[in-house]
């Protein structure tokens, strides 16, 4: 019996396994893959918080309202950016080492990114979530007394006994049997969903397992309906994994070109090719759909080379493999799924509406995304909303009042589901992707449910939570911040609202 069981390892989890550690708690920690698998090792561009004299809570408050569409929880958003120079102070203090300004004693370097007014994303390079991810990983060694961490442990269900959550199912890779793993707390921290769709920029894990698991558990679920597609991942069919080309390359100076050197942004909107990613996203793809291209391009040569190396070295490099010099060739860009604004609704504190269960990181919904996810504010709210969670745990460190009983369930698995789950993203792109319409995603959800009958404990998730994004998507008949539909273009104010989904009684 462990104080608190978090179920996931990325930027959320390690946070709240790390403060409650410090503060004595025993904590078992799974993750899905090995360690580092999330989406936070993957993470370039930055973490944005107010930090120099010339910027203000207010127009960190005030950009990501804008960002989010009418549809931020504007209490969420003031926490959010008020608590950012702490957490910030946090992951320095557990070793995190961010650029600092060359010309300057101690100050960062700050990059701008679209959307914001200001220069206010801390970075280390553009591997941001790499360096984060080695410094809470090193941490983590150092308190292994206080922390078991488990590998290759997938969680498949939540454990709920008198509307409480004591804990977890959970399989090990090529397991034949589930065991059930009781806690004080349980901490759902499993990160996001790209890769329920085609082309994502997220890694293989991120399927949004946490959606179904929560679902089935009881817990409301709210904002599926608005995936953010970001609007440059690399061009490269060579590639097995998609690679991002972060937004720091257009608040660099980038510039997005058809294939005729045409700078189509420029008709689109007012801040050009840094306009927020969801119109970047659909200029893009109406780009490519009106000159029948696969790709478009985003141009950097403009710069000096050795800036574009000293900013960028990990683009540069990549792009480098695939034979694009980045500081004479123009990039070949795609939009791709990336990045979940919803997910299992909490409060203030991370709490969810089951007890004993919070939500932290990409999986949870607090609300300060609102309809739109302002740039490097997730790996922020990853923090700042798991430190909260830690506060309230101490408050309501709950006792072992339940009966424990043994679990020893056989699993239904089949040997290979790629093939199943290539026909979800498939289906999840084409019928409920950067445009929508709701005939085609009441299709998608047809095709789905087709799907069904296949007996496999991992697969269900996946499927699961598909369904649950497309069904959400087909709650808001109206086109705002990320959905975007053809038969309803226009905001709708009596959408104005979230829509939640939560499993009634059997
Ligand atoms: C390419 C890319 C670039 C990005 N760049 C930025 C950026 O510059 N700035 C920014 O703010 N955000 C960025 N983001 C978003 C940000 O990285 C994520 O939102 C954030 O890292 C999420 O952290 P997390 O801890 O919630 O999840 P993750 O880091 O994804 O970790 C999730 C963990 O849960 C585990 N897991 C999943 N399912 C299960 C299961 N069933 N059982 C057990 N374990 C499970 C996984 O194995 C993993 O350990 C980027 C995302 C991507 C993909």
């Amino acid at each position: 019996m462990h104080d608190i069981l978090v179920i996931g390892a990325g930027i959320a989890g390690l946070t709240v396994a790390l403060k409650a550690a410090e503060k004595g708690k025993r904590v078992l920690l799974l993750t899905k893959g090995a360690k580092p698998d999330g989406s936070t090792n993957y993470a370039q561009g930055g973490i944005a918080a107010v930090t120099s004299p010339e910027d203000s809570f207010e127009s960190h408050i005030a950009d990501t309202l804008e960002a989010g569409d009418g549809l931020c929880k504007k209490r969420q958003v003031e926490i959010l950016t008020k608590n950012a120079p702490n957490a910030i102070e946090q992951l320095i203090k557990w070793g995190v080492n961010f650029t600092t300004a060359s010309d300057d004693a101690g100050s960062f370097d700050l990059h701008l990114e679209g959307g914001h007014s200001f220069r206010r994303i801390l970075h280390t390079a553009d591997l941001t979530g790499k360096e984060i991810m080695r410094a809470l990983l090193v941490k983590l060694k150092q308190h292994s007394q206080e922390i078991d961490f488990i590998e290759r442990s997938t969680v498949l269900d939540l454990l709920i006994q008198k509307s409480r959550c004591i804990g977890a199912v959970a399989a090990e890779q090529n397991a034949k049997k589930a065991r059930a793993i009781y806690a004080k707390t349980v901490v759902l921290a499993t990160g996001g969903a790209g890769r329920l769709w085609l082309h994502s920029t997220n890694p293989p894990d991120a399927c949004g397992e946490g959606i179904s698991i929560a679902y089935r558990a009881g817990a409301a679920l709210q904002d599926l309906e608005f995936m953010q597609f970001h609007p440059t991942s690399l061009y490269a069919p060579q590639l097995k994994k998609t690679f991002l080309i972060s937004e720091a390359v257009r608040g660099f100076g980038g510039i997005l070109k058809n294939h005729k050197g045409e700078e189509f942004m420029n008709d689109v909107h007012p801040l050009r090719s840094l306009a927020p990613r969801d119109i970047v996203a659909r200029a893009i793809l109406s780009e490519m759909q009106r000159t029948g291209k696969d790709y478009m391009y985003l141009d950097i040569t403009h710069r000096k080379a050795k800036d574009i190396k000293t900013h960028f070295p990990n683009i540069y490099a990549k792009c480098l493999e695939c034979k694009i010099d980045i500081t004479k060739d123009w990039i070949p860009v795609v939009p791709a799924a990336h990045y979940m604004c919803g997910g299992v609704l909490v409060d203030s504190y991370s709490r969810t509406n089951i007890k004993g269960l919070y939500a932290c990181g990409e999986i949870s919904a607090t609300g300060v995304h609102g309809a739109n996810r302002l740039a490097s504010n997730s790996l922020l709210e990853s923090v700042v909303f798991a430190l909260r969670a830690c506060e309230d745990m101490k408050k309501n460190c709950l006792n072992p009042d339940f009966q424990l009983s043994t679990l020893n369930s056989q699993l239904s698995t089949l040997r290979d589901v790629s093939k199943l789950k290539k026909k979800v993203q498939t289906i999840m792109w084409e019928h409920c992707g950067i445009v929508r319409s709701m005939e085609g995603l009441k299709i998608g959800l047809e095709k789905l449910m087709k799907l069904e009958k296949v007996a496999d404990f991992e697969f269900r998730n996946f499927l699961e939570s598909a369904k649950l994004v497309m069904e959400c998507a087909l709650k808001r008949k109206e086109s705002r911040g990320l959905q975007c539909l053809t038969d309803y273009p226009e905001k709708n104010p009596r959408c104005l609202k979230h829509y939640t989904i939560k499993k009634g009684p059997e």
